[in-house]
């Protein structure tokens, strides 16, 4: 008589541990409702969903890495000095200057050159195009302050780190 509630007594914390075991055996029951997710139509069809959509992206990210080749060209400042529209070259394999101006479609951009002489210092650089590019006579000069441009054109040393104002 008494035998009988010390064996379910033994048999409740066994089994209590049998279920926390079970827990901690089960912890992933994700897995196991995927299993089951699977065996169904529907289940199966969000699974391919999901694989294809995966491929998917991987292929997009090759591709698009082959593509763009990555965005590990170095890039330029470039201007067109006659609209004076100025962007970000790509310099990759076989990129020549003078590089295309996407809003003309004419080959009509040219490496920049900062000038932060007299007022164009304060006011954060001004492009220029060298003269020497445009097959020109003479010396480039700054179109709003008037300096001389050169090629790696020296800065006042205040200027020397400055980023120019329109990157
Ligand atoms: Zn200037």
């Amino acid at each position: 008589m008494s035998k009988l509630p010390s064996l379910m007594d033994d048999k409740a914390p066994q089994s209590g541990a049998n279920s926390n075991t079970k827990d901690a055996n089960s912890k992933p029951p994700v897995l196991e409702r995927l299993r089951h997710a699977v065996a169904t139509p529907t289940g199966r069809a969000v699974f391919g969903i999901v694989i294809l959509a995966a491929l998917a992206f991987g292929g997009y990210r090759i591709f698009g890495a082959v593509n763009s080749g990555g965005a590990d060209w170095p890039r330029i400042r470039v201007m067109d000095p006659e609209t004076r529209d100025l962007r970000w070259q790509d310099v990759r394999p076989g990129a020549t200057m003078p590089y295309v101006n996407p809003r003309t479609g004419e080959r009509s951009m040219y490496v920049v050159e900062y000038c932060f002489a007299n007022e164009c210092g304060p006011a954060g650089g001004t492009p220029a195009v060298l003269n020497n590019y445009l097959d020109k006579e003479g010396p480039t000069i700054c179109t709003k302050c008037g300096a001389t441009v050169t090629a790696h054109n020296p800065r006042p040393a205040e200027y020397a780190s400055v980023q120019p104002a329109d990157w």
